[in-house]
């Protein structure tokens, strides 16, 4: 095989929109990515919790060669059978009613914040309220960064987007106190465990007292699961191991395990909110997209993936537990937090200087609120690569806090 010659690592003519590590990475085999170089890394990030089967997966290679052939794009002018399918695909695993196609997370939560606000118009609001959180992430364009709780994210580009109520996570007497005697509030908007933010699970109480309250007060029950959804906590969406269903569920990262795709799924309070005119994407539900997004969840099926990432996921944690069990003790690492593959370890200090030190140690990982180490690798993670990665992150761990101390 033959590599491309090196990219430089700042090139002029790229926007500067991302402090990037001095690595290209050239291929990659399941867990395992390579650079131009030749040097071999554990890739821990999956891309962001999207690669899904990792890396040159043989069923999805295939089937995205074959699909290739036959159509890449067509346009939603035309009945699409590959987005009636993964739709179905996707309504029964929710439990929910229909899919809209987009191709990223962003724009699958652009679709729920319309579909809430219309939601609020046909029933005589006028300027409907969206309720959403502290630490949260939702995208970058501007009404998904005004719906962001993150001040960095939104330095630079107001005026936001009004018509958000903000609240502490896990706190139902805040979130009712937040809305009391507001007749406008419409939808509550969440992810069930937070990403960007730092990794934070909402607890499964406040998640059904949260469903509770938007069937008392009729208003829509948006959950952001672009992260943690499509497997990675062991079920299919992070919601599900509460008991309850969403009203709108965006979705992207994991579900075309690297193809650009994105969905918004909704219940039947939702489902026909939306009518021809009101909402559309050009490239969303295309048929290259949407194979990768049918070949993603039977490839998981057919391979125990939501079992294995609740399986290694938890031996991962309990690895890292009992690697950092005296920095634990001493609050030096204050938690260790997630479910499935989608880990967080919370550092007493900003450790975003471990990134590269992993990287030199053969290790993707990134960090994410200043002191979280974020783990969320390809479902496809074996046991024996988990505990790869704990014999490489811990050390690095210790020693930053050792140096701190
Ligand atoms: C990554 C992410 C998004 C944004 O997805 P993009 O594809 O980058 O637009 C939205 N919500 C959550 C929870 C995410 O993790």
């Amino acid at each position: 095989m033959t590599f491309a010659a090196p990219a430089t690592p700042s090139s002029p003519h790229v926007m500067n929109t991302y402090a990037r590590l001095p690595i290209a990475l050239s291929h990659g085999q399941g867990c395992r990515v390579w650079d131009v170089n030749g040097r071999e890394y554990l890739d821990a990030l999956g891309g962001i919790a999207v690669n899904t089967l990792g890396h040159n997966h043989p069923k999805l290679v295939a089937a995205l060669q074959d699909q290739v052939t036959k159509l890449i794009h067509t346009s939603n002018y035309y009945h699409i059978p590959l987005q009636e399918e993964l739709a179905r695909l996707l309504v029964e695993r929710s439990g929910m009613t229909n899919v809209f196609f987009c191709s990223t997370g962003l724009e699958a939560n652009e679709a729920a914040l319309k579909l809430a606000r219309k939601f609020g118009h046909d029933k005589g609001i006028e300027r409907p309220e969206i309720v959403v959180y502290e630490k949260a992430f939702h995208g970058r364009s501007i009404a998904t960064l005004s719906a962001t709780g993150n001040p960095k994210v939104q330095a630079g580009f107001g005026p936001l987007v009004e018509g958000f109520i903000r609240v502490p996570i896990n706190n139902i007497e805040q979130l009712k106190a937040a809305t009391a005697n507001n007749p406008n509030v419409v939808a509550v908007f969440f992810e069930a465990i937070q990403g960007e933010g730092g990794v934070n699970p909402m607890h499964m109480d406040y998640l059904r007292d949260v469903r509770a309250l938007c069937d008392a007060r009729d208003w829509l029950l948006m959950i952001d699961e672009v992260q943690c959804g499509m497997g990675r906590t062991g079920k299919w969406f992070a919601h599900q191991w509460a008991g309850i269903q969403p009203d709108v569920m965006p979705l992207a990262k994991g579900l075309g395990s690297g193809v650009a795709v994105g969905a918004v799924v909704a219940g039947p309070k939702a489902a026909n909110i939306f009518a021809p005119g009101n909402h559309g994407s050009t490239f969303g539900g295309n048929p290259l997209a949407m194979r990768a997004g049918v070949e993603t969840i039977r490839t998981m099926e057919a391979e125990g993936l939501l079992a294995n990432a609740e399986k290694v996921g938890a031996h991962l944690k309990a690895g890292l537990e009992k690697a950092l069990a005296a920095e634990l003790a001493s609050g030096a690492v204050r938690e260790i937090r997630g479910l499935g593959l989608m880990l967080g370890v919370d550092l007493s200090r900003p450790c975003a200087a471990l990134v590269q030190q992993a990287a030199d140690a053969g290790l993707l990982i990134s960090v994410t609120a200043d002191s979280v180490i974020r783990l969320v690798p390809p479902l496809i993670m074996t046991a024996a690569e988990a505990d790869q990665v704990v014999a490489i992150l811990c050390p690095l761990i210790s020693a930053l806090l050792k140096e701190a101390a």
